[in-house]
């Protein structure tokens, strides 16, 4: 049924425990999106982009994740009012999981953050399965990953409701049970600071100094 690993902040004040890792358990994709892409620059870790801007993504199920220490370095942005909750550790600006509302039970978590010194995140859970999103990528996207991915769509789908439906959704790591409210701080860009991001993003980035 698969292994405990640990998921790690780089600096190791934020520690977390996965529960029944393992390939068939979690969905891994390479997100080449411009949000993730802008994500990454807004807190200074673009060095976890792939050189043409992709993020290694594992999403699992909510009540998988358990964090054992440093829950007050988690904090939350928004790229927008109604985007995705990136949640990341403070102190050391490593992403620990993105999220919807806690309806749509996933956590989204940067493979990095599994790569340890005994084990990295492909003995875990197996290398990517595909990527999505390639129009954003900087430079030719890669093969498979501009059109519509079905499978690799009904996978995320199936997983998810899979997930709902095995009561897979609670606890969830970043919500309160009850009226589903965020557990940690949470800021959300104005329109101004998301679009000051834009030029750092694919699929054709203006600022030299992206990387
Ligand atoms: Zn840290
Ligand atoms: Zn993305």
């Amino acid at each position: 049924m698969g292994d405990q690993v640990e998921l790690r902040c780089r600096c190791g004040e934020v520690r977390a425990l996965v529960s029944g890792a393992s390939p068939r358990t979690v969905n891994r994709v390479v997100c080449y999106c411009d949000d993730c892409q802008a994500f990454a620059h807004r807190i200074g870790r673009a060095d976890l982009l792939n050189s043409q801007g992709g993020s290694d993504i594992v999403q699992l199920a909510p009540a998988s994740l358990t964090f054992l220490q440093g829950q007050h370095r988690i904090v939350g942005l928004r790229l927008a009012p109604k985007g995705l909750f990136r949640w990341y550790a403070s102190c050391c600006n490593t992403p620990v999981g993105n999220t919807l509302t806690p309806a749509i039970p996933f956590v989204g978590i940067v493979a990095q953050a599994f790569d340890h010194a005994t084990h990295r995140a492909d003995d875990v859970f197996g290398p990517p399965t595909g990527a999505i999103l390639g129009k954003y990528a900087i430079g030719e996207p890669p093969a498979g990953s501009t059109g519509l991915n079905l499978p690799l769509l009904l996978r995320a789908i199936g997983k998810v409701l899979g997930w709902r439906l095995r009561g897979k959704a609670w606890p969830h790591p970043f919500f309160r049970k009850g009226k589903g409210e965020p557990a940690y701080p949470v800021t959300v860009l104005s329109r101004e600071e998301r679009e000051a991001l834009r030029p750092l993003c694919g699929p054709n980035p203006a600022a030299g100094a992206a990387r």
